[in-house]
């Protein structure tokens, strides 16, 4: 099924509110199958509402609408609804229940006339309860076009779409069912990893694959239905292919996978970071329940950082510079030591875009993963920014330590360029 999203505010197209409804809204009904097939941002204005709602039902039978649900005046989205399907507005016993009650709780006063424009709705349309807010959502149904309308800010829309919506939509779809799978991928770039699953896609010309790379891998999403007996043959094929890199089918976070492995042997870590300055841990700590296996890290960044929060050696230091496989070694080991866990992690590198030497040129980086099995150091030039150099070193070493965990290091086939740093 194909959806069209209409957002409505003027704050949307002055730009001074960015339109993170529309991208939600795609994301999770991307991960239900269905396709958004376009996109538009309106005024709050009824002519304007009017012809967009118009445009799109002569494209698709669903449309979701977010924004100008709120009491003021320029909230005209209601207004617009009623005007579009020709229905006078009223306040169903319903609407008025769901809003009343609501005034009270919050001690908000009832306009003259006792009805909240809130409780408004085309006649014949449906509150979808908002559990965080005044104002319900809408779902209108007209002979071949739905019509959903949700509130403008952000918590309220996504409450009644998880609890009302979703469900709704799901009806729609029952029976044959897209469903999209995603393939969670770390330590090879888009490229390669294509080039490693071209024989598969190639041999399964009409199945649906595409490639998301960020700057932690690349998720693979395979469109299909699981019942297809075909779709479950190709999705097995590109598992198989991509398993040397492939840390989850279901959860996008590596910490997280980490975390649940480190937590289940009860095992702990900590990191010593440099140029990443603290991402590592704070990525660590987006974890729900980090507490469990992450004891703390410290950003060393200059030498007597390093030096005296670390142990590093002084004499290491100056004689191979701070940017070194053997500095990233004793940061690992030193935080290790300090933290008094069983594996750690750390960081030096040259972010850029100043700093850089012939031998040691910008976005060098070492990273070294401690364990109790000893100190592994590996080495990488990861160019682009300092933001792009800061994630995908995190990312790097982090790659480590889920491939020690999951005992496949010493076997690893490395394709994201970095080299071993014998220590
Ligand atoms: P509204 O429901 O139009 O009154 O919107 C209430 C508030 O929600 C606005 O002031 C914006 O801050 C926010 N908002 C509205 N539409 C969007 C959107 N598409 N994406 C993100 N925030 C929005
Ligand atoms: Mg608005």
């Amino acid at each position: 099924m194909d959806i069209v999203i209409i957002a409505i505010g003027d704050e949307l197209l002055s730009g001074r509110t960015v339109d993170t409804n529309s991208a939600w809204l795609s994301a999770n009904l991307d991960s239900m199958g269905i396709r958004t097939l376009e996109r538009l941002t309106v005024a709050d204005e009824i002519p304007a509402i009017i012809e967009a709602l118009r445009r799109v039902k002569s494209r698709v039978k669903v449309c979701i609408i977010t924004g100008g649900l709120g009491p003021t005046n320029d909230d005209l989205t209601v207004d617009a609804l009623a005007k579009f399907a020709e229905r006078k507005l009223v306040a169903s016993k319903e609407s008025l229940d769901i809003v009343l009650e609501k005034y009270r709780r919050r001690g908000l006063i009832v306009p003259v006339g006792g009805v909240p424009r809130e409780a408004l709705l085309p006649e014949g349309a449906t509150p979808l309860d908002n559990a965080v807010g005044v104002a319900p959502g809408i779902l209108m149904e007209l002979d071949d076009f739905t019509i959903i309308a949700l509130p403008g800010v952000p918590h309220e829309m996504k409450d009644i779409f998880e609890r009302s919506v979703s469900g709704h939509l799901a009806n729609f779809e029952r029976g044959a069912r897209a469903k999209v799978e995603s393939i969670f991928t770390t330590g090879i770039p888009e490229s390669r990893l294509f080039g490693v699953l071209e024989p598969v896609i190639d041999s399964f010309p009409d199945a649906k694959i595409a490639f998301y790379p960020s700057f932690y891998g690349v998720e693979i999403r395979l469109t299909g239905e699981v019942a297809d007996a075909r779709f479950r043959k190709f999705r097995e094929a590109v598992r198989e292919k991509a398993s040397p890199w492939c840390y989850s089918t279901n959860e996008g976070s590596l910490p997280a996978i980490i975390g649940e492995i480190l937590s289940l042997r009860g095992l702990n870590l900590s990191v010593a970071e440099s140029c990443t300055g603290g991402l590592i841990a704070s990525r660590l700590v987006d974890v729900p329940g980090a507490s469990r296996w992450f004891e703390g890290g410290v950003v060393a960044y200059s030498n007597d950082a390093k030096i005296e929060l670390l142990g590093v050696e002084r004499s290491v230091i100056e004689d191979y510079g701070a940017v070194s496989g053997i500095v990233a070694g004793q940061m690992a080991r030193g935080a290790a030591e300090r933290f008094h866990t069983k594996f750690a992690l750390s960081t030096t590198g040259i972010a850029g875009p100043s700093g850089g030497t012939p031998e040691k040129p910008v976005g060098l980086v070492f990273y070294a993963l401690h364990s109790p099995e000893g100190t592994k150091v590996r080495s990488n030039i990861i160019a682009g920014p300092r933001e792009a150099h800061r994630h995908r070193t995190s990312q790097a070493v982090l790659t480590m330590l889920w491939l020690e965990l999951d005992g496949k290091y010493d076997n690893h086939q490395w394709a994201d360029g970095s080299r071993e740093f014998k220590l």
